[in-house]
């Protein structure tokens, strides 16, 4: 049942990725994600609905506009097996409850926010805010119907702490990662601490230790000054990501050595 559901999720997470792609590339710049159509930026053909089938169209079309044969970006159909991919995987980390809603939500607008991040360098409060009112709200009805408010008390206060932390950090370190991390921070603390402190404690290490990886790795290859700002917020989101499916094992491990 959870392999099918999570097929389900599959097949729904490529047809939403193209989807996706067209919130992270027009919210940030304050367009409407429905108006206008898609269409070729190149030649401004409109999109057929034939050359719109998630990732299959863009190899079909070995990545070029069937009018004006200018290249479209392989970026499409990555983020839409990403999608896929990630909406799968949440079915089998989270299994079949009446939380899944809320995390599946969860991967979706986390996923945004990284193709935010990286595009635009910002983190826009169009998508966190309504991204994250929608995933309290998905979060506490479904903890209320698993009967697991006390997990849902604990996921609150660990998105108040990771929030509050990121907020000290902001204005001790003044500039390594802006206040849109620090808001961010509440929703993923709140999806790592309800499944467990452990997970909020591995989610944390591991945003920071990715993010220093990063961040070394851009400094090497002199692709970023020292001065320039890092997008902090795909490293947080990994982390979290990561603290949430394998949170427990990391620790225990850890604990154990
Ligand atoms: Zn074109």
């Amino acid at each position: 049942m959870t392999a099918l559901l999570a097929g389900v999720a599959g097949l729904f997470g490529l047809v939403f990725g193209s989807f996706l792609n067209v919130v992270a590339y027009r919210v940030p710049l304050g367009r409407s994600v429905v108006n206008p159509p898609s269409a070729c930026p190149a030649c401004g053909a409109p999109v057929r609905p034939r050359d719109n089938i998630p990732v299959i169209s863009w190899f079909v079309l070995r990545g070029k506009c069937r009018d004006c044969a200018a290249p479209i970006s392989s970026r499409y159909p990555i983020v839409e097996a990403l999608t896929g991919v990630l909406l799968a995987a949440t079915v089998f980390v989270v299994d079949i409850n009446w939380v899944l809603p809320a995390y599946l939500w969860f991967t979706a607008v986390t996923l945004v926010l990284i193709l935010t991040d990286l595009d635009h360098k910002r983190i826009p409060n169009r998508i966190l805010y309504p991204g994250t009112i929608v995933g309290v709200l998905l979060l506490g009805s479904g903890a209320a119907l698993d009967s697991q408010l006390s997990q849902f008390g604990r996921a609150a206060l660990g998105g108040l702490f990771y929030f509050a932390g990121l907020f000290l950090l902001a204005l001790i370190a003044r500039g390594g990662f802006g206040f849109g991390d620090v808001k961010l921070a509440f929703l993923l603390g709140l999806f790592m601490a309800f499944q467990g402190w452990k997970h909020l404690v591995v989610g944390i290490f591991l945003a920071f230790f990715i993010g220093g990886l990063l961040s070394i790795a851009l400094l090497v290859s002199r692709r970023r000054g020292r001065k320039d700002a890092i997008p902090f917020g795909p490293s947080l989101v990994l982390g979290a990501w990561i603290g949430i499916t394998y949170g427990l094992p990391i620790a225990d491990w850890y604990l154990g050595i």
